[in-house]
């Protein structure tokens, strides 16, 4: 029996790239061609308004092994990512950002992590270079912050440079969520995860494309998309104010038996506090069902087959 050759598909997104892109293809394409792997490098083009398509034409005439799907308007670069995962024919899939901080020298080494049985091999960041101290500040807090919130472990320090296997890919095609959150998804799915640690280079050229508003959306997606903590803090701060105004009245009721005076006003302020309370565990309550129904809209999978044996009818 002949074996067939596994392929790999690299994912590159591109939003207004064009000082990037010629750099980023030689390079990409040189670790590619060196790993013996057949493979495909998908660009998609995110509505960029500059020249980056222009580019990817010339790029694509001349190598076979490149595809280009381009957007008919910027759609972020979570569904870029995604539309590339929905044409890669590959056996793994290599997601990799087009501005060369994610350095394409780290892929071989995710390979060999997927060789060795690594469903999801993800590059860790040892170290960041040439990022402000704001933006790495900001990001280190939020990936603990998000960490402690969500129920699954969503890897410390990581994006979405990484490989997936093909079961992984398939997974992730069967998701159609609206607002996506990729290693998020990737965490919930489970699947044998390897870190791979690299060093973060400064972008090659131009400037991040992440504006700051972006980069919130993002941050809520990961947040609301994997944490029902937001919904149910309402119910936590209701039981709070219910057992301090449960206290307000014990003591009232003690200073009327002991014949204290105090302000008849006490007596308003700790029926405020207690229907106060109410409203807030019933909003954590709706919160509850809310949080439901945004299970079912979701639509994910009900769960996912890490491996089958003699299950077949
Ligand atoms: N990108 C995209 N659409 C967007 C924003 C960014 O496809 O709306 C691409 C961008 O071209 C790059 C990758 O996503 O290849 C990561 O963006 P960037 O490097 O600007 O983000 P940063 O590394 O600064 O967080
Ligand atoms: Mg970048």
């Amino acid at each position: 029996m002949v074996a067939v050759m596994k392929s790999l598909s690299l994912i590159v997104p591109v939003f207004n790239e064009q000082e990037v892109i010629g750099v980023s293809f030689e390079r990409m394409d040189a670790v590619m061609k060196q790993m013996g792997y057949p493979y495909e490098i998908i660009y998609i083009n995110d509505g960029s308004r500059d020249n980056t398509m222009k580019e990817l034409r010339a790029i694509a005439k001349n190598n076979p092994q490149v595809k280009v799907r381009s957007f008919s308007r910027n759609f972020g670069h979570q569904l870029a990512v995604t539309a590339g995962m929905d044409i890669a024919k590959g056996d793994a899939l290599i997601i990799i950002d087009a501005d060369l901080q994610d350095p394409p020298e780290v892929i071989p080494e995710l390979v060999k992590a997927w060789e060795d049985g690594a469903d999801i091999a993800y590059g860790k960041r040892q170290k960041r270079q040439g990022e402000t101290f704001l933006k790495k500040f900001t990001a280190f807090c939020y990936y603990r912050l998000l960490r402690s919130m969500s129920a699954y472990p969503i890897p410390l320090d990581t994006g979405d440079f990484r490989l997936i296997d093909r079961k992984v890919a398939d997974t992730f095609l069967r998701m159609r969520e609206h607002n996506r959150f990729l290693r998020g998804m990737s965490a919930w799915m489970g699947y044998n995860a390897v870190p791979v640690e690299y060093v973060r280079h400064e972008r090659y050229a131009g400037k991040t494309k992440y504006t700051l508003k972006k980069m919130l959306r993002l941050a809520m997606d990961g947040i609301t998309g994997f944490s029902d903590k937001p919904l149910t803090l309402a119910t936590g701060v209701g039981v709070a104010s219910l057992m301090l105004s449960g206290m307000g009245l014990i003591a009232l009721i003690v200073l009327c038996c002991c014949s204290v005076a105090f302000p008849a006003w006490l007596w308003a302020v700790d029926g405020l506090l207690f229907m106060q309370s109410l409203t807030f565990i019933f909003l954590g309550m709706q919160g509850v069902y809310m949080n439901r129904m945004y299970d079912e809209l979701k639509g994910r999978p009900l769960y996912i087959i890490g491996e089958d044996i003699n299950t077949e009818a």
